[in-house]
């Protein structure tokens, strides 16, 4: 067994469970030939949380395997666009993943996370790597990712679940290996395995916290079980372990509220907000007064089509709307009320 730690990215059921047992599906002999890869991304992982808390079995991979020595996520650095990104090469201006949550002027539909669209096919552009395995006949499965539940390009993984973030891990991690138990020709040769955990800690403890700590050395845990019982499975799998962005401490002393104008103006509609709020506004006389407004605000940066930086990469797809807020870190977008201790990205 091989194993690829890129800890700090990049390049590259008893919830209901699915196959396309109506799809024909099973390996070509050059595909039973090749390696078996296992991708995993534990979210929010944050590039020095294994030095910081030092969870045994990630610290041996990364000290064992390869790992890099940063990560640096797409704009925005939200868990779509950049699970997206993994698995499709591209940037949210490509792949049209654009945010969590975000409008598609030509749709006429706001793509939601947690809601029905997140299956819809038609938001997903580009080709994620198991669209990829279908095409030149390999067997794939996905244990949650971005994406694995909508048919792309008229395709899905072989083995797919809907979204259900409180399936434990062991639960996850023993799928992965029954499936690898499967015979060759329905064995799948890519695998996606997702952990939620660390991130939804960070959100509501901060980065440094004992809650993270808990989080993470629960999925270390998960981790290790898979290994060792990959141990028991002769075969060559190569393991690459991604995260897909990292987390800032946010209090309520760093809160931007947005003035009435823009909130309560009709012509405006906000979608998303904390450390990302994108206005879409289709009067160019209204994107003028409230980019006035909003650029007098200290410490929230206002993109608009003219000013938003090249490398952002985040201009060329319609649903990108006419103004794009980002606080600078700590600050964080909220209304008057609303607590904002704990973490963001
Ligand atoms: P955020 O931190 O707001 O960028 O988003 C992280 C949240 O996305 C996590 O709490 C997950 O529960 C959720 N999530 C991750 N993957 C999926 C998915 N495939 N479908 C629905 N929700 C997901
Ligand atoms: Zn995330
Ligand atoms: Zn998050």
């Amino acid at each position: 067994m091989k194993i690829i730690t890129f800890t700090f990215l990049i390049i590259l059921t008893s919830c209901s469970y699915f196959t396309n047992e109506q799809q024909q599906f099973s390996n070509s002999d050059k595909s039973q030939k090749a390696p078996y890869v296992i991708l995993i991304s534990i979210d929010g992982l944050r590039h020095d949380y294994i030095e910081y808390f030092k969870p045994p079995t990630l610290l041996t991979l990364k000290n064992k395997g390869l790992s890099t020595t940063s990560l640096r996520p797409v704009f925005p650095s939200k868990t779509f666009p950049n699970h997206y990104s993994i698995i499709t090469g591209m940037y949210a201006e490509n792949h049209g993943l654009i945010s969590n949550s975000f409008y598609s002027p030509k749709l006429k539909r706001t793509y939601k996370i947690g809601s029905d669209e997140v299956s819809k096919g038609e938001w997903y552009g580009g080709e994620p790597l198991w669209v990829t395995a279908k095409k030149n006949n390999m067997v794939s499965a996905s244990y949650f990712w971005v994406g694995s539940e909508a048919k792309i390009q008229g395709l899905r993984p072989d083995f797919y679940y809907e979204y259900n973030g409180r399936i434990p891990g062991e639960e996850r991690v023993d799928q992965v290996i029954n499936w690898l138990k499967l015979p060759a020709l329905k064995r799948p040769h890519f695998i996606t395995l997702y952990f939620s955990k660390v991130d939804s800690a960070g959100h509501k403890y901060g980065p440094l916290s004992d809650e993270v700590k808990e989080a993470l050395f629960d999925v270390d845990d998960s981790i290790n079980r898979l290994i060792e019982k990959l141990k028991k499975i002769n075969l060559p799998v190569n393991i690459i372990i991604v995260s897909d962005h990292g987390m800032t401490k946010i209090s309520n002393s760093k809160k931007i509220t947005l003035p009435k104008s823009i909130t309560s103006n009709a012509k405006i509609k906000i979608v998303g907000k904390g450390s990302l709020a994108l206005l879409y506004i289709d009067d160019a006389q209204v994107v003028r007064e409230a980019e006035k407004t909003l650029k007098s605000i200290p410490h929230l940066n206002t993109y608009t089509k003219e000013n938003t930086p090249k490398r952002f990469h985040f201009l060329n797809n319609e649903r990108i709307p006419a103004i794009t807020l980002s606080p600078d870190l700590p600050y964080y977008i909220a209304t008057k009320n609303k607590s904002v201790d704990g973490g963001t990205h």
